[in-house]
């Protein structure tokens, strides 16, 4: 019986080791023929509004082309709740709505999507090699349409309470959660004005707090930021500390000016003080500024110093930063990859 029952012990364990071996072996299997891929006519990266319009562009000249959607799929637009000046729509569109539109279109006419993020890039040869998480990617053509990631102030508090905790970097996603509470945005900007304004939909007060005395944004959201009485403009402050124990209670900020510190009572704090442009996976090949955008051939809006290597969006431009020229840029480095695969062949 004893003899037996080791005997099914025995069968069980062997059952198992043989199950996880044919598991592991078919996973490898899977592994190694996914990562052997065909030679890509125009492989996109990044799935903003500079990428999603490339795509429309190279797959309607039937380019087929592969986009791989990154760490924020749609960019940043999916985080903006009304776009007002985006030709076409009179009264405004919805970000995330516009970014699905564009991304259907695309589909349309053909482009693949993938969700996977790039770790490495190899532009040394002609074929143009992209190493991402999940597979690598090979290509003619590429157009790099990274956007730019929202800078944060590295100040205490920040990271120790960021996401769920009162920090945050996006009012159309949080924003909802400080009904009936005070808030703080910092920035003056037009994203931290959109942000303001957004915020005063649910909360009581919204306090501004901007490091000087005017703000940066455009003449109409000045107006209408500070024409809202539920917005008060914190002037010439920085944030010295975001203060808790558990949970966001409120800021400590620094009059520039005076050198004096002021506490305000808040349980929410939203950073909007500008990006940092996603272009560094590719810094080993292709010329940046001295602020880290992309540097583009002269003459050219989105030729970089390697042959058949295009760059589209925000991850490119520190000037105009809008949906409408980065969409614009997409469709440009679209039209020049085009040529280029046009010429190769
Ligand atoms: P931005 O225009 O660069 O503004 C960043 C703001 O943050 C500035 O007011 C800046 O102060 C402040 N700031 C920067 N670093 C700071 C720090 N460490 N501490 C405190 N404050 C700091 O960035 P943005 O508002 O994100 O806008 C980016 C672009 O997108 C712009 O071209 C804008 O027009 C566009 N945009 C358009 C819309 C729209 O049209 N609906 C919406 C959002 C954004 P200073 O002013 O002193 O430099």
């Amino acid at each position: 019986m004893e003899t037996e029952a080791e005997a099914i012990k025995f069968m069980a364990c062997a059952g198992v080791f043989l199950f996880l071996f044919c598991f592991k072996k078919n996973v490898f299997v899977i592994e190694f023929f996914s990562k052997m891929n065909e030679l890509e006519k125009v492989v996109i990266v990044g799935s903003g509004c500079a990428g999603l319009t490339a795509a429309i562009y190279t797959s309607r000249a039937a380019l087929s082309p592969l986009v791989i959607g990154g760490p924020q799929p749609g960019g940043q637009l999916t985080m903006t709740n009304e776009v007002e000046n985006f030709p076409g729509f009179p009264n405004g569109i919805n970000g995330f709505e516009l970014m699905a539109n564009m991304r259907l279109q695309a589909e349309h006419f053909g482009t693949r999507f993938v969700d996977d993020e790039v770790k490495d890039v190899d532009f040394g040869e002609d074929t143009k090699k992209i190493v991402c998480e999940r597979n690598t990617y090979l290509s003619q053509a590429v157009i790099v349409a990274t956007g730019a990631s929202p800078k944060l102030l590295g100040v205490r508090g920040e990271k120790e309470f960021f996401g769920g905790k009162g920090v945050s970097i996006c009012a159309t996603c949080d924003g909802s959660f400080y009904r009936g509470k005070d808030v703080a945005v910092v920035g003056g900007g037009d994203t931290a004005c959109e942000e303001a304004l957004f915020l005063t939909n649910f909360c009581t007060k919204v306090y501004l707090i901007h490091r000087r005395d005017t703000l940066r944004a455009s003449k109409p959201m000045r107006e209408r930021t500070l024409g809202n009485g539920k917005i008060i403009p914190i002037w010439d402050s920085i944030v010295d500390e975001i203060i808790g124990p558990e949970k966001v209670s409120g800021i400590r900020v620094e009059n520039v000016k005076n050198r004096s510190k002021t506490e305000i009572a808040c349980s929410g704090v939203f950073i909007a003080v500008g990006h940092t442009p996603n272009t560094q996976q590719f810094a080993k090949y292709l010329h940046l500024d001295d602020d880290g955008y992309f540097h583009r051939k002269k003459d050219s809006f989105v030729e970089t110093n390697i042959e058949g290597i295009f760059v589209a969006g925000d991850c490119a431009d520190k000037t105009y930063r809008q949906a409408i020229t980065s969409a614009g840029t997409g469709a440009m480095a679209a039209i020049l990859a085009e040529k280029y695969i046009c010429r190769k062949i």
